[in-house]
């Protein structure tokens, strides 16, 4: 199959919105990070998405509305939380876990019977749900286990030949996938994974926010996933990636120990004047480091990187979206010196 380059205009997003409405998979730009667009009602379709990226067929798509108010349509219930949640931060990067109806087939939401849904802010998908009038799965679009794509040159170098079209909306805002949060009483949300709509931004709407134990911690085994992408080695390069908790005294002499051929460190900005060993920087604060983060993990293999040592991130704010992250890229490797 020939993968078309789109760009923004109306015109290719009506090609777009085409393609999705007979059944076939594009590459679409988000504000979290590049997706990997299908008509979600549609099995077939929906079968497509699962086999383009290798995903497992337990890890469920989200499902992408024009507007929240559709959430009704192919859900069983929503909860109060769930309309003022969407109130403040619909459309934007947060994912709510529904009951789903029988609109949403089960190869869709993994075999589980909740959906979890989105109202995207970025303007090329939101024009494209638009147009076709459908709701959009859209999976991150990478191949499984891969870092997240960014641009559309990352969709295209992991796609091209597997789907349709990729359409070119620049660079990803956010650079992380979206917060996703489950409903679990009446005034309580449950972050099942961290995102850009932190977890002080939903105490604004919420009395109690929990952050689930499988955000940070590996599960045990037999162990159930409350979010089935959490069992899985994710984001991960070719390289092998290692995450060090120390201040930058401490990393700088164990980078020192441990260096050589194909030895790389990913590191703050500001380390940088003072970091002596083969290096790429991640950014300066939390948001640039979510914003960054995978396409330096792309860039490292590029690079030819063979081990890779990490600074790890705070876990506050935006940067517990991007320690999640990191943990999974490391396989759970983490040094604490
Ligand atoms: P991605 O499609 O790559 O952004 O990954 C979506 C992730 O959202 C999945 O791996 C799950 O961890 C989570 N997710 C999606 N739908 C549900 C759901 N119904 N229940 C729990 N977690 C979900
Ligand atoms: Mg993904």
């Amino acid at each position: 199959m020939d993968t078309v380059l789109l760009s923004d205009n109306e015109a290719d997003l009506i090609k777009a919105a085409e393609f999705i409405k007979n059944g076939n998979i594009v590459g679409i730009p988000t504000e979290t990070v590049y997706g990997l667009g299908a008509d979600a009602s549609n099995e077939e379709a929906v079968r497509k998405v699962f086999e383009a990226k290798g995903r497992p067929a337990d890890n469920p798509l989200i499902v992408h509305l024009a507007d929240f108010s559709q959430a009704s349509e192919y859900t069983s219930f929503i909860p109060e939380l769930a309309f003022k949640l969407a109130d403040k931060f619909c459309p934007g990067p947060l994912t709510i876990v529904l009951p789903k109806n029988d609109r949403i087939p089960m190869i869709t939401s993994g075999g589980l019977d909740t959906v979890g849904i989105r109202v995207p802010s970025h303007k090329v998908m939101h024009r494209i749900i638009e147009l076709s009038g459908r709701p959009i799965a859209a999976p991150s679009a990478n191949t499984s286990g891969y870092p997240s794509p960014t641009s559309a040159a990352h969709v295209m170098r992991d796609m091209n030949g597997k789907i349709s079209a990729v359409v070119d909306g620049g660079s990803s805002e956010f650079g992380v996938e979206s917060t996703v949060i489950a409903i679990e009483s009446e005034n309580t949300a449950r972050i099942l994974r961290p995102g850009c709509i932190t977890k002080e931004m939903l105490e604004q709407v919420c009395s109690e926010v929990i952050i689930d134990h499988a955000i940070l911690h590996e599960l045990e085994a037999g162990q159930k996933a409350a979010s089935p992408g959490m069992k899985y080695k994710h984001y991960s390069p070719k390289a092998d990636i290692i995450m060090v908790e120390s201040d930058l005294e401490k990393f700088i002499s164990y980078v020192g120990e441990h260096n050589g051929e194909g030895v790389y460190s990913l590191i703050f900005n500001s380390d940088s004047e003072v970091f002596p060993y083969r290096n790429m920087t991640y950014g300066k604060d939390s948001s640039e480091q979510a914003h960054l983060l995978f396409q330096r993990l792309r860039e490292l293999d590029d690079a030819g990187a063979k081990k890779v040592y990490v600074r790890a991130p705070e876990t506050s704010g935006v940067g517990l979206a991007v320690y999640n992250r990191l943990i999974r890229a490391a396989g759970f490797e983490v040094i604490r010196i």
